[in-house]
Protein backbone atom coordinates (compact mmCIF):
# COMPACT_ATOMS: atom_id res chain seq x y z
CA UNK A 1 0.00 0.00 0.00
CA UNK A 2 2.60 2.19 0.97
CA UNK A 3 5.18 1.68 -2.17
CA UNK A 4 6.96 3.36 -4.71
CA UNK A 5 4.11 3.27 -6.75
CA UNK A 6 1.91 5.05 -3.97
CA UNK A 7 4.66 7.33 -3.48
CA UNK A 8 4.63 8.62 -7.27
CA UNK A 9 0.88 9.11 -7.17
CA UNK A 10 1.30 11.60 -4.40
CA UNK A 11 4.36 12.97 -5.48
CA UNK A 12 5.72 12.08 -1.89
CA UNK A 13 9.71 12.71 -1.12
CA UNK A 14 11.06 9.82 0.89
CA UNK A 15 10.87 11.67 3.73
CA UNK A 16 7.07 11.90 3.07
CA UNK A 17 6.47 8.69 2.56
CA UNK A 18 7.93 8.28 5.78
CA UNK A 19 5.79 10.82 7.86
CA UNK A 20 2.74 9.34 5.65
CA UNK A 21 3.64 6.25 6.98
CA UNK A 22 3.77 7.56 10.56
CA UNK A 23 0.62 9.33 10.10
CA UNK A 24 -1.28 5.79 8.71
CA UNK A 25 0.21 3.92 11.84
CA UNK A 26 -1.13 6.63 14.63
CA UNK A 27 -4.11 7.03 12.86
CA UNK A 28 -4.57 2.89 13.31
CA UNK A 29 -3.78 3.81 17.07
CA UNK A 30 -6.25 6.28 17.52
CA UNK A 31 -9.09 4.02 15.77
CA UNK A 32 -8.40 1.14 17.86
CA UNK A 33 -8.30 2.87 21.23
CA UNK A 34 -11.53 4.69 20.15
CA UNK A 35 -12.79 1.27 19.59
CA UNK A 36 -11.33 0.02 22.50
CA UNK A 37 -13.46 2.61 24.44
CA UNK A 38 -16.32 1.19 22.57
CA UNK A 39 -15.70 -2.30 24.34
CA UNK A 40 -14.95 -0.57 27.81
CA UNK A 41 -18.72 1.06 27.23
CA UNK A 42 -20.03 -2.61 26.12
CA UNK A 43 -18.99 -4.44 29.31
CA UNK A 44 -20.05 -1.92 31.58
CA UNK A 45 -23.60 -2.07 29.93
CA UNK A 46 -22.84 -5.81 29.60
CA UNK A 47 -22.56 -6.11 33.52
CA UNK A 48 -25.19 -3.91 34.30
CA UNK A 49 -27.91 -5.59 32.29
CA UNK A 50 -26.40 -8.96 34.36
CA UNK A 51 -26.88 -7.17 37.24
CA UNK A 52 -30.52 -5.97 36.56
CA UNK A 53 -31.74 -9.45 34.86
CA UNK A 54 -29.79 -11.92 36.80
CA UNK A 55 -28.95 -9.50 40.04
CA UNK A 56 -25.31 -10.19 39.68
CA UNK A 57 -23.01 -8.24 42.00
CA UNK A 58 -21.70 -5.22 40.46
CA UNK A 59 -18.08 -5.31 39.61
CA UNK A 60 -16.07 -2.83 41.69
CA UNK A 61 -16.49 1.14 40.32
CA UNK A 62 -12.79 0.93 40.65
CA UNK A 63 -12.31 -1.04 37.71
CA UNK A 64 -14.27 1.19 35.48
CA UNK A 65 -12.79 4.03 36.78
CA UNK A 66 -9.40 3.11 36.15
CA UNK A 67 -10.43 1.38 32.63
CA UNK A 68 -11.43 4.84 31.89
CA UNK A 69 -8.54 6.60 32.76
CA UNK A 70 -6.16 4.15 31.11
CA UNK A 71 -8.50 5.00 28.24
CA UNK A 72 -8.31 8.80 28.58
CA UNK A 73 -4.51 8.84 28.55
CA UNK A 74 -4.60 6.73 25.47
CA UNK A 75 -6.66 8.28 23.76
CA UNK A 76 -5.08 11.62 24.27
CA UNK A 77 -1.40 10.60 23.66
CA UNK A 78 -2.35 8.74 20.43
CA UNK A 79 -4.61 11.95 19.04
CA UNK A 80 -1.29 14.28 19.52
CA UNK A 81 0.47 11.72 18.17
CA UNK A 82 -1.38 11.42 15.12
CA UNK A 83 -1.66 15.25 15.20
CA UNK A 84 2.64 15.51 15.16
CA UNK A 85 2.58 12.80 12.12
CA UNK A 86 0.28 14.19 10.00
CA UNK A 87 0.08 18.29 10.21
CA UNK A 88 2.88 18.90 11.91
CA UNK A 89 5.56 17.11 9.65
CA UNK A 90 3.80 18.19 6.43
CA UNK A 91 4.99 21.75 6.85
CA UNK A 92 8.92 20.56 6.50
CA UNK A 93 7.59 18.65 3.93
CA UNK A 94 6.40 21.39 1.75
CA UNK A 95 9.18 23.19 2.01
CA UNK A 96 12.05 20.34 1.44
CA UNK A 97 9.50 19.69 -1.62
CA UNK A 98 9.66 23.86 -2.79
CA UNK A 99 13.38 23.47 -2.64
CA UNK A 100 13.89 20.25 -4.03
CA UNK A 101 11.90 21.64 -6.94
CA UNK A 102 14.04 24.46 -7.44
CA UNK A 103 17.25 23.02 -7.44
CA UNK A 104 15.68 20.14 -9.88
CA UNK A 105 14.99 23.43 -11.75
CA UNK A 106 17.97 25.01 -12.11
CA UNK A 107 19.88 21.46 -13.44
CA UNK A 108 17.27 21.63 -16.05
CA UNK A 109 18.56 22.23 -19.15
CA UNK A 110 17.76 25.87 -20.28
CA UNK A 111 15.84 24.99 -23.23
CA UNK A 112 13.57 23.54 -21.32
CA UNK A 113 12.05 26.71 -20.32
CA UNK A 114 11.58 27.55 -23.69
CA UNK A 115 9.63 24.68 -24.28
CA UNK A 116 7.30 25.30 -20.98
CA UNK A 117 5.02 27.98 -20.35
CA UNK A 118 6.62 29.48 -17.26
CA UNK A 119 3.32 30.55 -15.94
CA UNK A 120 2.69 26.75 -15.96
CA UNK A 121 5.75 26.43 -13.85
CA UNK A 122 4.96 28.84 -11.43
CA UNK A 123 1.73 27.41 -11.06
CA UNK A 124 3.46 23.99 -10.53
CA UNK A 125 5.91 25.19 -8.03
CA UNK A 126 3.12 27.12 -6.03
CA UNK A 127 -0.27 25.88 -6.92
CA UNK A 128 0.47 22.30 -7.45
CA UNK A 129 2.47 22.30 -4.52
CA UNK A 130 -0.23 23.69 -2.52
CA UNK A 131 -3.01 21.82 -3.18
CA UNK A 132 -0.74 18.91 -2.74
CA UNK A 133 0.18 19.76 0.74
CA UNK A 134 -3.76 20.25 1.88
CA UNK A 135 -3.80 16.44 0.57
CA UNK A 136 -0.22 15.06 2.53
CA UNK A 137 -1.61 16.85 5.70
CA UNK A 138 -5.44 16.24 5.53
CA UNK A 139 -6.05 13.15 3.73
CA UNK A 140 -3.14 10.58 3.04
CA UNK A 141 -2.42 9.49 6.44
CA UNK A 142 -5.53 10.00 8.07
CA UNK A 143 -7.25 8.15 4.85
CA UNK A 144 -4.72 5.21 4.56
CA UNK A 145 -4.53 5.05 8.15
CA UNK A 146 -8.67 4.73 8.14
CA UNK A 147 -8.75 1.71 5.88
CA UNK A 148 -6.34 0.00 7.99
CA UNK A 149 -8.24 0.27 11.15
CA UNK A 150 -11.60 -0.51 9.78
CA UNK A 151 -10.09 -3.83 8.24
CA UNK A 152 -8.60 -4.96 11.32
CA UNK A 153 -12.36 -3.87 13.22
CA UNK A 154 -14.18 -5.70 9.84
CA UNK A 155 -11.87 -8.83 11.12
CA UNK A 156 -13.16 -8.28 14.22
CA UNK A 157 -16.34 -7.81 13.30
CA UNK A 158 -16.68 -10.80 11.47
CA UNK A 159 -15.51 -12.92 14.64
CA UNK A 160 -17.95 -11.49 16.51
CA UNK A 161 -21.04 -12.24 13.95
CA UNK A 162 -20.79 -12.89 10.32
CA UNK A 163 -24.12 -11.69 9.18
CA UNK A 164 -24.34 -8.51 11.66
CA UNK A 165 -21.06 -7.31 10.62
CA UNK A 166 -22.19 -7.83 6.58
CA UNK A 167 -24.86 -5.97 7.09
CA UNK A 168 -22.76 -2.95 8.79
CA UNK A 169 -20.39 -3.10 6.12
CA UNK A 170 -21.95 -3.67 2.97
CA UNK A 171 -22.36 0.16 1.76
CA UNK A 172 -18.76 0.58 2.27
CA UNK A 173 -17.37 -0.92 -0.88
CA UNK A 174 -20.52 0.04 -2.67
CA UNK A 175 -19.98 3.77 -1.53
CA UNK A 176 -16.44 3.64 -2.62
CA UNK A 177 -17.04 1.79 -5.96
CA UNK A 178 -19.55 4.70 -6.86
CA UNK A 179 -16.92 7.12 -6.29
CA UNK A 180 -14.65 5.68 -8.11
CA UNK A 181 -16.89 5.12 -11.08
CA UNK A 182 -17.31 8.86 -10.81
CA UNK A 183 -13.54 9.49 -11.33
CA UNK A 184 -13.80 9.47 -15.00
CA UNK A 185 -16.56 12.13 -15.04
CA UNK A 186 -14.81 14.21 -12.66
CA UNK A 187 -11.47 13.75 -14.55
CA UNK A 188 -13.44 14.85 -18.16
CA UNK A 189 -14.57 17.88 -16.28
CA UNK A 190 -11.70 19.16 -15.25
CA UNK A 191 -9.74 18.78 -18.34
CA UNK A 192 -13.23 20.80 -20.24
CA UNK A 193 -12.80 23.55 -17.16
CA UNK A 194 -9.07 23.88 -17.75
CA UNK A 195 -10.04 24.37 -21.56
CA UNK A 196 -12.48 27.38 -20.62
CA UNK A 197 -10.58 28.89 -18.24
CA UNK A 198 -7.67 29.32 -20.77
CA UNK A 199 -9.96 30.31 -23.23
CA UNK A 200 -11.45 32.81 -20.79
CA UNK A 201 -7.92 33.99 -19.44
CA UNK A 202 -6.35 33.75 -23.81
CA UNK A 203 -9.97 35.83 -24.62
CA UNK A 204 -8.96 38.76 -21.73
CA UNK A 205 -5.55 39.07 -22.85
CA UNK A 206 -6.41 39.47 -26.47
CA UNK A 207 -8.61 42.19 -25.45
CA UNK A 208 -5.92 43.82 -23.28
CA UNK A 209 -3.60 43.73 -26.13
CA UNK A 210 -6.01 44.83 -28.89
CA UNK A 211 -7.29 47.74 -27.23
CA UNK A 212 -6.71 50.34 -29.65
CA UNK A 213 -7.72 48.68 -32.59
CA UNK A 214 -10.83 47.80 -31.23
CA UNK A 215 -11.38 51.06 -29.81
CA UNK A 216 -10.35 52.46 -33.30
CA UNK A 217 -13.21 50.13 -35.07
CA UNK A 218 -15.86 50.35 -32.84
CA UNK A 219 -15.48 47.05 -31.95
CA UNK A 220 -16.18 46.73 -28.13
CA UNK A 221 -19.72 45.63 -28.05
CA UNK A 222 -18.82 42.15 -30.77
CA UNK A 223 -15.25 41.75 -28.11
CA UNK A 224 -17.13 41.85 -24.67
CA UNK A 225 -20.24 39.89 -26.00
CA UNK A 226 -17.31 36.98 -26.89
CA UNK A 227 -15.76 37.46 -23.71
CA UNK A 228 -18.86 37.09 -22.09
CA UNK A 229 -19.98 33.83 -23.81
CA UNK A 230 -16.69 32.33 -22.93
CA UNK A 231 -17.13 33.56 -19.19
CA UNK A 232 -20.36 31.82 -19.34
CA UNK A 233 -19.47 28.91 -20.67
CA UNK A 234 -17.07 28.31 -18.23
CA UNK A 235 -19.13 29.09 -15.56
CA UNK A 236 -21.52 26.58 -16.61
CA UNK A 237 -18.71 23.86 -16.57
CA UNK A 238 -17.95 24.64 -12.80
CA UNK A 239 -21.31 24.22 -12.22
CA UNK A 240 -21.77 20.81 -13.72
CA UNK A 241 -18.51 20.13 -12.43
CA UNK A 242 -19.71 20.47 -8.92
CA UNK A 243 -23.05 19.37 -9.27
CA UNK A 244 -21.67 16.03 -10.18
CA UNK A 245 -19.32 15.80 -7.47
CA UNK A 246 -21.53 16.54 -4.87
CA UNK A 247 -24.17 13.83 -6.52
CA UNK A 248 -21.81 11.39 -6.20
CA UNK A 249 -20.42 12.51 -2.80
CA UNK A 250 -23.38 12.57 -1.65
CA UNK A 251 -24.99 9.71 -2.90
CA UNK A 252 -22.30 7.42 -1.62
CA UNK A 253 -22.38 8.96 1.84
CA UNK A 254 -26.31 8.05 1.83
CA UNK A 255 -25.67 4.24 0.65
CA UNK A 256 -22.98 3.87 3.50
CA UNK A 257 -25.09 5.23 5.97
CA UNK A 258 -27.75 2.71 5.03
CA UNK A 259 -25.84 0.25 6.84
CA UNK A 260 -27.49 1.84 10.32
CA UNK A 261 -30.72 0.44 8.76
CA UNK A 262 -29.73 -2.81 7.88
CA UNK A 263 -27.85 -3.76 10.81
CA UNK A 264 -31.00 -2.23 12.82
CA UNK A 265 -33.06 -4.85 10.65
CA UNK A 266 -30.99 -7.62 10.96
CA UNK A 267 -30.18 -7.30 14.47
CA UNK A 268 -34.00 -7.40 14.94
CA UNK A 269 -34.51 -10.16 13.29
CA UNK A 270 -32.04 -12.47 14.14
CA UNK A 271 -33.00 -11.31 18.22
CA UNK A 272 -36.29 -12.52 17.64
CA UNK A 273 -35.36 -15.98 16.62
CA UNK A 274 -33.16 -16.10 19.38
CA UNK A 275 -30.02 -16.38 17.31
CA UNK A 276 -28.20 -13.60 18.79
CA UNK A 277 -28.82 -11.49 21.81
CA UNK A 278 -29.56 -7.63 22.31
CA UNK A 279 -26.29 -6.77 23.31
CA UNK A 280 -24.90 -8.03 20.51
CA UNK A 281 -26.97 -5.61 18.29
CA UNK A 282 -25.69 -3.08 21.24
CA UNK A 283 -22.37 -4.18 20.57
CA UNK A 284 -22.58 -2.90 16.49
CA UNK A 285 -24.64 -0.04 16.95
CA UNK A 286 -21.42 1.17 19.20
CA UNK A 287 -19.36 0.56 16.21
CA UNK A 288 -21.72 2.11 13.46
CA UNK A 289 -21.31 5.48 14.78
CA UNK A 290 -17.29 5.48 14.94
CA UNK A 291 -16.96 3.09 11.88
CA UNK A 292 -18.70 5.46 8.95
CA UNK A 293 -16.66 8.67 10.64
CA UNK A 294 -13.28 8.48 9.24
CA UNK A 295 -15.14 7.58 5.48
CA UNK A 296 -17.13 10.58 5.81
CA UNK A 297 -14.25 12.75 5.83
CA UNK A 298 -12.89 10.77 3.15
CA UNK A 299 -16.08 11.43 1.04
CA UNK A 300 -15.75 14.91 1.04
CA UNK A 301 -12.17 14.99 0.50
CA UNK A 302 -12.17 12.49 -2.43
CA UNK A 303 -12.22 15.37 -5.12
CA UNK A 304 -9.30 17.07 -3.48
CA UNK A 305 -7.73 14.06 -4.21
CA UNK A 306 -8.34 12.98 -7.21
CA UNK A 307 -7.36 16.63 -8.67
CA UNK A 308 -4.22 15.70 -6.16
CA UNK A 309 -3.03 13.43 -8.17
CA UNK A 310 -3.03 15.86 -11.81
CA UNK A 311 -1.50 18.22 -9.56
CA UNK A 312 1.25 15.45 -8.68
CA UNK A 313 1.85 13.97 -11.88
CA UNK A 314 2.69 17.51 -12.78
CA UNK A 315 5.41 17.59 -10.49
CA UNK A 316 6.75 14.38 -11.32
CA UNK A 317 7.10 15.51 -14.87
CA UNK A 318 9.56 17.85 -13.45
CA UNK A 319 11.11 15.74 -11.23
CA UNK A 320 11.70 13.15 -14.00
CA UNK A 321 13.12 15.37 -16.81
CA UNK A 322 16.49 15.14 -17.81
CA UNK A 323 18.83 16.92 -16.32
CA UNK A 324 21.93 18.75 -17.41
CA UNK A 325 24.77 18.01 -14.95
CA UNK A 326 28.75 17.79 -15.87
CA UNK A 327 31.82 18.26 -13.96
CA UNK A 328 32.74 21.94 -12.45
CA UNK A 329 36.05 22.65 -14.33
CA UNK A 330 36.27 23.77 -17.51
CA UNK A 331 39.56 23.96 -19.10
CA UNK A 332 39.23 24.37 -23.18
CA UNK A 333 42.41 24.56 -24.85
CA UNK A 334 41.19 27.65 -26.94
CA UNK A 335 37.64 28.48 -27.84
CA UNK A 336 37.47 27.26 -31.05
CA UNK A 337 33.46 25.58 -31.53
CA UNK A 338 33.60 22.38 -33.51
CA UNK A 339 29.94 20.98 -34.37
CA UNK A 340 30.43 16.81 -35.05
CA UNK A 341 27.30 15.43 -37.14
CA UNK A 342 25.01 17.49 -34.70
CA UNK A 343 21.39 16.01 -34.85
CA UNK A 344 18.62 17.25 -32.89
CA UNK A 345 14.85 17.24 -32.60
CA UNK A 346 12.12 19.70 -30.50
CA UNK A 347 9.22 16.61 -29.96
CA UNK A 348 9.98 13.92 -32.21
CA UNK A 349 10.33 16.90 -35.27
CA UNK A 350 14.26 16.26 -36.40
CA UNK A 351 15.63 19.85 -36.93
CA UNK A 352 19.30 19.82 -37.52
CA UNK A 353 20.39 16.41 -39.35
CA UNK A 354 24.02 15.88 -39.32
CA UNK A 355 25.57 19.20 -38.64
CA UNK A 356 29.34 19.72 -38.87
CA UNK A 357 31.30 23.10 -39.41
CA UNK A 358 33.84 24.64 -36.49
CA UNK A 359 34.03 28.24 -35.65
CA UNK A 360 37.19 29.31 -34.49
CA UNK A 361 38.71 31.78 -32.25
CA UNK A 362 39.13 35.10 -33.50
CA UNK A 363 36.70 34.47 -36.59
CA UNK A 364 33.28 35.64 -36.86
CA UNK A 365 31.23 32.52 -38.15
CA UNK A 366 28.10 33.43 -39.78
CA UNK A 367 24.92 31.36 -39.88
CA UNK A 368 22.73 31.79 -42.93
CA UNK A 369 19.43 30.24 -44.49
CA UNK A 370 15.99 30.34 -44.79
CA UNK A 371 14.18 31.04 -41.93
CA UNK A 372 13.14 28.03 -39.99
CA UNK A 373 16.80 25.81 -41.10
CA UNK A 374 17.89 25.54 -37.67
CA UNK A 375 20.00 28.63 -37.53
CA UNK A 376 19.22 29.95 -33.86
CA UNK A 377 18.94 26.14 -32.77
CA UNK A 378 22.70 25.89 -33.87
CA UNK A 379 23.44 28.90 -31.52
CA UNK A 380 21.36 27.23 -28.65
CA UNK A 381 22.76 23.70 -29.13
CA UNK A 382 26.26 25.41 -28.53
CA UNK A 383 25.33 27.27 -25.18
CA UNK A 384 24.13 23.40 -24.37
CA UNK A 385 20.51 25.52 -23.86
CA UNK A 386 19.96 22.13 -24.83
CA UNK A 387 21.92 18.58 -25.65
CA UNK A 388 22.40 17.16 -29.19
CA UNK A 389 20.42 13.63 -29.90
CA UNK A 390 23.87 12.29 -31.32
CA UNK A 391 27.01 13.96 -32.43
CA UNK A 392 29.10 16.33 -30.60
CA UNK A 393 29.86 19.60 -29.67
CA UNK A 394 33.06 20.70 -28.62
CA UNK A 395 34.74 23.82 -27.11
CA UNK A 396 38.50 24.20 -27.39
CA UNK A 397 38.27 20.38 -27.48
CA UNK A 398 36.42 19.58 -24.20
CA UNK A 399 32.98 17.80 -25.35
CA UNK A 400 30.53 20.51 -23.79
CA UNK A 401 27.80 17.55 -22.64
CA UNK A 402 30.53 16.92 -20.00
CA UNK A 403 30.59 20.31 -18.33
CA UNK A 404 27.79 22.04 -15.88
CA UNK A 405 25.98 24.31 -17.78
CA UNK A 406 26.33 27.49 -14.93
CA UNK A 407 30.61 26.91 -15.75
CA UNK A 408 29.92 26.45 -19.14
CA UNK A 409 28.30 30.15 -19.89
CA UNK A 410 30.45 31.81 -18.10
CA UNK A 411 32.69 31.78 -20.81
CA UNK A 412 29.39 33.10 -23.28
CA UNK A 413 28.13 35.91 -23.66
CA UNK A 414 24.62 35.98 -25.02
CA UNK A 415 23.32 39.32 -27.35
CA UNK A 416 20.04 37.74 -28.43
CA UNK A 417 17.12 39.47 -30.39
CA UNK A 418 14.66 39.16 -27.16
CA UNK A 419 16.65 41.14 -24.95
CA UNK A 420 15.93 40.39 -21.37
CA UNK A 421 15.59 43.89 -19.08
CA UNK A 422 14.64 44.20 -15.58
CA UNK A 423 12.70 46.89 -14.07
CA UNK A 424 15.42 48.37 -12.64
CA UNK A 425 17.80 51.68 -13.66
CA UNK A 426 20.19 51.38 -17.27
CA UNK A 427 23.39 50.76 -14.62
CA UNK A 428 21.65 47.90 -12.47
CA UNK A 429 20.83 46.18 -16.13
CA UNK A 430 24.34 46.84 -17.65
CA UNK A 431 25.92 45.59 -14.19
CA UNK A 432 23.96 42.15 -14.69
CA UNK A 433 26.85 41.05 -17.37
CA UNK A 434 29.64 41.04 -14.13
CA UNK A 435 28.10 40.87 -11.29
CA UNK A 436 29.74 42.49 -8.58
CA UNK A 437 31.37 45.09 -11.35
CA UNK A 438 32.52 48.86 -10.29
CA UNK A 439 30.94 52.05 -11.91
CA UNK A 440 33.63 52.86 -13.46
CA UNK A 441 33.85 49.45 -15.07
CA UNK A 442 30.01 49.80 -16.09
CA UNK A 443 29.93 52.92 -17.69
CA UNK A 444 33.06 52.16 -19.44
CA UNK A 445 31.06 49.04 -21.20
CA UNK A 446 28.17 51.55 -22.10
CA UNK A 447 30.67 53.78 -23.50
CA UNK A 448 32.24 51.42 -25.93
CA UNK A 449 28.37 50.12 -26.70
CA UNK A 450 27.48 53.66 -27.75
CA UNK A 451 25.09 53.72 -24.59
CA UNK A 452 26.28 57.11 -23.40
CA UNK A 453 24.62 59.02 -26.57
CA UNK A 454 20.78 58.20 -25.81
CA UNK A 455 21.34 57.54 -22.31
CA UNK A 456 22.42 61.15 -21.58
CA UNK A 457 18.67 62.03 -22.88
CA UNK A 458 17.10 60.18 -20.29
CA UNK A 459 16.25 62.30 -17.18
CA UNK A 460 18.39 60.38 -14.47
CA UNK A 461 20.86 59.39 -16.86
CA UNK A 462 22.36 56.28 -16.10
CA UNK A 463 19.69 56.04 -12.83
CA UNK A 464 16.81 56.14 -14.96
CA UNK A 465 14.73 53.09 -14.22
CA UNK A 466 13.84 51.75 -17.53
CA UNK A 467 10.63 50.45 -16.74
CA UNK A 468 8.95 46.94 -17.11
CA UNK A 469 11.29 45.17 -19.56
CA UNK A 470 12.74 48.40 -21.06
CA UNK A 471 9.80 49.64 -22.05
CA UNK A 472 10.48 53.23 -22.86
CA UNK A 473 13.46 52.19 -24.55
CA UNK A 474 13.53 51.19 -28.75
CA UNK A 475 14.48 48.73 -30.06
CA UNK A 476 18.52 49.53 -30.62
CA UNK A 477 18.45 50.82 -27.39
CA UNK A 478 17.77 47.70 -25.58
CA UNK A 479 20.23 45.99 -27.98
CA UNK A 480 23.10 48.10 -26.85
CA UNK A 481 22.50 47.77 -23.41
CA UNK A 482 22.91 44.39 -24.21
CA UNK A 483 25.64 44.62 -25.71
CA UNK A 484 27.21 46.63 -22.77
CA UNK A 485 26.68 43.99 -20.48
CA UNK A 486 28.26 41.25 -23.33
CA UNK A 487 31.17 43.71 -22.99
CA UNK A 488 31.00 44.26 -19.45
CA UNK A 489 31.26 40.23 -19.24
CA UNK A 490 34.18 40.06 -21.88
CA UNK A 491 33.57 35.97 -22.13
CA UNK A 492 35.43 34.47 -24.89
CA UNK A 493 32.74 33.32 -27.05
CA UNK A 494 29.97 35.68 -28.02
CA UNK A 495 27.10 34.50 -29.71
CA UNK A 496 25.10 36.61 -31.64
CA UNK A 497 21.28 36.98 -33.04
CA UNK A 498 21.12 40.03 -35.02
CA UNK A 499 17.85 41.88 -34.77
CA UNK A 500 15.77 41.88 -37.47
CA UNK A 501 13.61 44.75 -35.78
CA UNK A 502 14.21 47.60 -38.42
CA UNK A 503 16.88 50.22 -37.02
CA UNK A 504 17.22 53.49 -37.96
CA UNK A 505 20.15 53.59 -40.35
CA UNK A 506 21.91 55.89 -37.08
CA UNK A 507 20.88 53.56 -34.83
CA UNK A 508 22.12 50.70 -37.01
CA UNK A 509 25.70 52.64 -37.48
CA UNK A 510 25.91 52.66 -33.35
CA UNK A 511 25.12 49.54 -32.72
CA UNK A 512 27.76 48.04 -35.52
CA UNK A 513 30.05 50.35 -34.01
CA UNK A 514 29.42 49.02 -30.38
CA UNK A 515 29.45 45.03 -31.97
CA UNK A 516 32.72 45.37 -33.70
CA UNK A 517 34.11 46.57 -30.60
CA UNK A 518 32.90 43.73 -28.66
CA UNK A 519 33.56 41.07 -31.10
CA UNK A 520 37.27 41.47 -32.00
CA UNK A 521 39.30 38.55 -30.52
CA UNK A 522 36.43 36.08 -29.74
CA UNK A 523 34.83 33.13 -31.30
CA UNK A 524 31.95 35.18 -32.92
CA UNK A 525 28.75 32.67 -34.03
CA UNK A 526 26.51 34.81 -35.62
CA UNK A 527 22.47 34.79 -36.55
CA UNK A 528 23.16 36.62 -39.55
CA UNK A 529 19.83 38.88 -41.60
CA UNK A 530 22.15 41.77 -43.24
CA UNK A 531 24.41 41.37 -45.70
CA UNK A 532 26.44 43.86 -44.40
CA UNK A 533 27.30 41.20 -41.53
CA UNK A 534 27.51 38.10 -43.47
CA UNK A 535 30.06 40.19 -46.14
CA UNK A 536 31.97 40.89 -43.16
CA UNK A 537 31.76 37.26 -41.35
CA UNK A 538 35.39 35.11 -42.01
CA UNK A 539 33.78 32.14 -42.78
CA UNK A 540 29.93 31.07 -43.60
CA UNK A 541 27.74 28.48 -42.89
CA UNK A 542 24.33 28.03 -45.29
CA UNK A 543 22.02 25.84 -43.23
CA UNK A 544 19.50 24.15 -45.68
CA UNK A 545 16.41 22.12 -43.55
CA UNK A 546 18.93 21.35 -41.36
CA UNK A 547 22.09 20.18 -43.23
CA UNK A 548 25.05 22.14 -43.99
CA UNK A 549 24.20 23.16 -47.59
CA UNK A 550 27.28 25.19 -48.41
CA UNK A 551 30.40 26.56 -45.92
CA UNK A 552 33.82 28.63 -46.52
CA UNK A 553 34.82 32.07 -46.96
CA UNK A 554 32.18 34.62 -48.77
CA UNK A 555 34.59 34.97 -51.54
CA UNK A 556 34.80 31.52 -51.75
CA UNK A 557 30.93 30.90 -52.21
CA UNK A 558 30.16 33.67 -54.51
CA UNK A 559 32.52 32.25 -56.52
CA UNK A 560 30.83 29.05 -56.45
CA UNK A 561 27.61 30.14 -56.99
CA UNK A 562 25.20 27.87 -55.33
CA UNK A 563 22.85 28.98 -52.44
CA UNK A 564 24.56 31.84 -50.62
CA UNK A 565 25.25 33.37 -53.83
CA UNK A 566 21.33 33.28 -54.86
CA UNK A 567 20.74 34.28 -51.35
CA UNK A 568 22.70 37.78 -52.01
CA UNK A 569 21.48 38.04 -55.26
CA UNK A 570 17.98 38.30 -53.34
CA UNK A 571 18.86 40.17 -50.88
CA UNK A 572 20.32 42.92 -53.21
CA UNK A 573 17.80 42.72 -55.27
CA UNK A 574 14.77 43.56 -52.83
CA UNK A 575 17.19 46.36 -51.91
CA UNK A 576 17.22 47.66 -54.81
CA UNK A 577 13.61 47.48 -55.11
CA UNK A 578 12.67 49.06 -51.90
CA UNK A 579 14.72 52.01 -53.20
P1 LIG B 1 16.03 29.57 -37.65
O1 LIG B 1 16.77 30.21 -36.54
O2 LIG B 1 16.91 29.17 -38.80
O3 LIG B 1 14.85 30.38 -38.12
P2 LIG B 1 15.23 27.66 -35.68
O4 LIG B 1 16.46 26.99 -35.22
O5 LIG B 1 14.66 28.74 -34.84
O6 LIG B 1 15.45 28.19 -37.17
O7 LIG B 1 14.10 26.59 -35.90
C1 LIG B 1 14.26 25.41 -36.64
C2 LIG B 1 12.96 24.62 -36.57
O8 LIG B 1 12.72 24.20 -35.25
C3 LIG B 1 11.74 25.42 -36.97
O9 LIG B 1 10.94 24.60 -37.79
C4 LIG B 1 11.05 25.76 -35.69
O10 LIG B 1 9.66 25.77 -35.88
C5 LIG B 1 11.46 24.62 -34.79
N1 LIG B 1 11.60 25.08 -33.38
C6 LIG B 1 12.39 26.10 -32.96
N2 LIG B 1 12.31 26.23 -31.61
C7 LIG B 1 11.45 25.26 -31.18
C8 LIG B 1 10.96 24.88 -29.89
N3 LIG B 1 11.34 25.50 -28.75
N4 LIG B 1 10.09 23.84 -29.84
C9 LIG B 1 9.70 23.20 -30.95
N5 LIG B 1 10.13 23.51 -32.19
C10 LIG B 1 11.00 24.53 -32.33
Amino acid sequence: MFGEAFQRRYALSDQGLRNTRKGAFWTVAVNLVVMGGMGILYRMMQDFMNTLTDGAPLPNALVYMLLVLAFLVLSFATHIQQYKATYGLVYGEVKATRLSLAERLRKLPLGYFGKRDLADLTETIMGDVNRLEHVWSHCLGYLYGSYLSTAVIAVALFVYDWRMALSVLWGVPVAFALLFGSRTVSRKNSEKLKQDSLQVSDGIQEVLENIREIRATNQEGHFLQTLNEKIDRQEKTNIHGELATGLFVNSASVIMRLGVATTILTGTSLILSGQINFMLLFLFLLVITRIYAPFDQALALIAEMFISQVSASRLNEITSAKTADGAEQFAPQGHDIEFRNVCFSYDNKQVLKGVSFTAREGEVTALVGPSGSGKSTCARLAARLWDPDSGTITVGGVDITGVEPEVLLRDYSMVFQDVMLFDDTVMENIRLGRHGASDEEVLAAARAANCDEFVEKLPKGYETSIGENGAKLSGGERQRISIARALLKNAPIVLLDEATASLDVENETRVQEALSRLLAGKTVLVIAHRMRTVEAADRIVVLADGKVAEQGTPADLMSRKGIFHHMTQLQSGSAKWKI
